[in-house]
């Protein structure tokens, strides 16, 4: 199937052809675990989810990379300069920065399991590859792309490199001065940034090494460079990212590497657009308000209920995130388990027919292989659940396609939800539910709506069907 990618370098939509027949390779800028993966940068990688599963169904041989970025990454992105977030967050908490990273990659962790996100080939940490940082920084000073600011570090100058900011509109010199107030006096452009920044001489950090131009850490750009040239190769096929990056971070890393392997160093480059507030501002770890996946989990929501939100929509486009959008995609995502669970209880499923099955397949995978349009996916989807001239063999054997592709568990849901419906109502229950029936026919709401809270206190719901009032555990 042909599979078709919007190509942030050319600014176009491209059909994909692998540098190796059969096989894909790509890299993620994984998160910076100084605080909360909010569910901003969660639908960052739900791309690179996405991605993986959608090249696994088309018989790709798939290795990718999502790094964790637990070093050097400076609270001004815009100049490196600032205090390293790290740091910053082992202050703000009273630990180690290596306790705090900890911390916040196992929560990290968490959320990807909850979202369902495979986990990828390789998951390597900024602190586990310096001496590749070093070496790659050695290699930029021997071709002579540094200069060195006594006190400060080793900067790329990013005059040196002609194809600068090719990924958002080409050569970017001064492009950034007025970003920000401050700029760095010391640089010899705008736009250079640190490969190895030294330790501060009147306070120690906790995260240090040695290297051939003195003590200190990484810059932030560097990182992705080693790692995604040890794990992947000196070219590889897709490099993804928020599009926040594409500006800076993926600037400088394709500046970085391009010296070193010869141009193209990665062949696509696909960018998700952000999660904002109802006011359009990007919801950011660095302003401390934003939502996490738990805070979402604690309120009863499903982590699929946000999964199946972020599908509904495209990468490409912003995303609101609102209270009543999250619900009326958990009630989509139920629909969608409701039909589920009956075609799963089907006592005369029938035989899978290969035709049917082909052509569903083919429709929904052709909708997520031209540049992951899940919604478009989504909506067959329903049609499929739907439809009455399948039958519930072949509609089995797509919905377990449909989340291989998808990962939205709608078979593990569904099977929650009979295990659910079949566990017998207790007696008191039974007899409130009858209460708030004869409540309810005597047109007494306050009476029928106290009843149903006492229901939901005890862990049940009560579900008004056109058949009368049904009565479920709350899973
Ligand atoms: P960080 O943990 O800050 O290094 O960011 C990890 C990833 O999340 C990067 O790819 C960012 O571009 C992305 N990201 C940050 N904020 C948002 C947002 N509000 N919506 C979508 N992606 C985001
Ligand atoms: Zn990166």
């Amino acid at each position: 199937m042909t599979i078709k990618l919007f190509n942030t370098m050319s600014r176009k939509m491209e059909d994909f052809q692998p540098l190796v027949p059969g096989k894909v390779g790509f890299y993620s800028c994984g998160p910076t675990v100084y605080h909360y993966t909010h569910i901003g940068n969660l639908r960052s990688f739900v791309l690179a989810d996405l991605l993986k599963r959608m090249f696994i169904e088309n018989g790709y041989d798939v290795y990718n990379v999502m790094n964790i970025t637990d070093v050097g990454h400076l609270t001004s992105d815009d100049d490196d300069s600032g205090e390293d977030k790290m740091e910053k967050g082992a202050a703000r908490e009273n630990k180690s920065v290596w306790d705090v990273a900890k911390f916040y990659t196992d929560e990290f962790l968490r959320d990807s399991a909850d979202l369902n996100l495979l986990p990828p080939s390789a998951r390597p940490r900024a602190t586990e590859y310096i001496n590749e940082q070093i070496d790659l920084v050695q290699k930029l000073v021997d071709l002579g792309y540094t200069y060195q600011i006594p006190g400060d570090g080793i900067y790329y100058d990013t005059s040196k490199f002609a194809s600068y900011g090719a990924l958002t509109g080409g050569a970017m010199a001064g492009n950034r001065a007025g970003a920000r107030v401050e700029f760095n006096d010391a640089k010899r452009n705008p736009t250079d940034f640190a490969l190895w920044k030294f330790s501060p001489t009147d306070k120690k950090r906790q995260m240090e090494w040695d290297s051939p131009w003195g003590v200190g850490f990484p810059g932030w750009h560097i990182e992705c460079s080693a790692m995604s040239m040890a794990l992947l190769g000196p070219h590889f096929d897709i490099h993804t990212g928020g599009v926040d990056l594409s500006r800076i971070h993926h600037a400088n890393e394709i500046a970085q590497s391009e010296p070193i392997t010869g141009a193209p160093w990665v062949k696509y480059w696909v960018h998700s657009e952000f999660l904002v507030d109802k006011s359009g501002e990007k919801m950011s770890k660095s302003s401390g308000e934003f939502l996490t996946l738990s805070v979402l989990k604690n309120k009863g929501y499903d982590p699929m209920a946000y999964r199946y939100m972020l599908l509904m929509g495209h990468y490409q486009s912003q995303l609101a995130f609102s209270w009543d959008g999250l619900d009326a995609a958990a009630n989509g995502y139920k629909n969608m388990v409701r039909r589920v669970a009956d075609i799963i209880s089907d006592k005369q499923p029938g035989a899978i027919d290969s035709e049917v099955f082909d052509a569903w397949h083919n429709k929904i995978l052709g909708a997520v292989s031209d540049n992951l349009k899940t919604a478009e996916a989504l909506v067959a989807v329903q049609e499929l659940l739907k439809n009455s001239d399948v039958n519930a063999a072949t509609k089995i054997s797509l919905i377990d396609f449909i989340d291989r592709l998808l990962g939205l568990r709608l078979v593990e849901s569904a099977k929650k939800q009979l295990t659910l419906e079949n566990i017998a109502v207790p007696a008191e229950i039974q007899a409130l539910a009858d209460q708030r029936a004869a409540a309810k026919a005597a047109r007494d709401w306050a009476a029928a709506d106290a009843l149903r809270a006492q229901i939901d206190a005890a862990g049940w719901n009560v579900i008004d069907t056109k058949d009368g009032a049904k009565i479920i555990k709350k899973g």
